[in-house]
């Protein structure tokens, strides 16, 4: 019996923690049109230059990577190729806390700005990113809300006259998350914005797939299969044939 209470709570946890999925522009009909006109026009999938601070990321101690769990999207890989990627953290005012819930979300993103810059902007319109104070929106069927959960969208940006597949970033941040497991769920959601699309088997990694008692720091084999990601192709940030 508690064997099964045990496997019972562990496969909850596991679906509370995360889910990461597509949504592809379609509310609006002109931005879905133009999806559909670009696709034919798109190039093969591409690989961008890697940024200097992927570049410069040496591991010493060959911790090998989980890159064999991150998914290629229909696209490719989910990369940003326009540096810094622009982050909006919803500002949040908390009297009962030490420190305010958007400053411990920041605190845990930023960390991942020593492997690719960053750039924080106050105006949610302008990110590629953006991070909530709010409940990952339900699904059918389900009971309760995940503890974070990032969706990506594709638009068509426009580079002079010709149109750019691009993406951008939502994450929902549960506000029912408490102490350190707040910076722990921003920082994995955070790896998934990122590109890391898929999740790691070991517990010592940020994208470890279930919610541990200890929340670890950003590891070398996340940064390992972070670099891994950003050295594939993909048609995303490349203008129209
Ligand atoms: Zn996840």
């Amino acid at each position: 019996m508690l064997t099964y209470l045990k496997h019972q709570f562990l496969t909850v946890s596991v679906v509370a923690f995360c889910t990461f999925i597509i949504i592809i522009i379609s509310q609006l009909q002109s931005d879905a049109a133009s999806l559909n006109t670009l696709n034919d026009r798109l190039p093969s999938p591409q690989i961008h230059p890697l940024p200097a601070t992927l570049t410069n990321w040496k591991d010493s101690t060959d911790s090998s990577d989980y890159f064999n769990e991150v998914k290629t999207l229909e696209f490719g890989y989910l990369v940003w190729s326009q540096f810094p990627i622009k982050v909006y953290v919803e500002q949040v005012t908390d009297n009962n806390s030490s420190q305010s819930w958007s400053k411990t979300v920041l605190n845990a993103v930023l960390e991942w700005g020593v492997y690719l810059p960053l750039e924080v902007v106050d105006k949610l319109e302008k990110a590629d990113i953006r991070i909530l104070h709010e409940s990952p929106p339900l699904r059918q069927g389900q009971l309760r809300a995940r503890s974070g959960e990032t969706r990506y969208e594709l638009y068509v940006s426009k580079q002079g006259e010709r149109g750019i597949l691009s993406h951008r970033c939502t994450i929902w941040l549960n506000p029912s998350q408490t102490g350190k497991y707040i910076a722990a769920v921003a920082r994995h959601e955070f790896g998934h914005g990122l590109g890391i699309w898929g999740h790691s088997p070991v517990d010592t990694d940020v994208m470890y797939f279930a919610q541990v008692r200890t929340p670890p720091p950003i590891s070398v084999r996340d940064i390992n299969t972070l670099k891994r990601v950003y050295e594939q192709p993909t048609r995303l940030g490349w203008p129209e044939i």
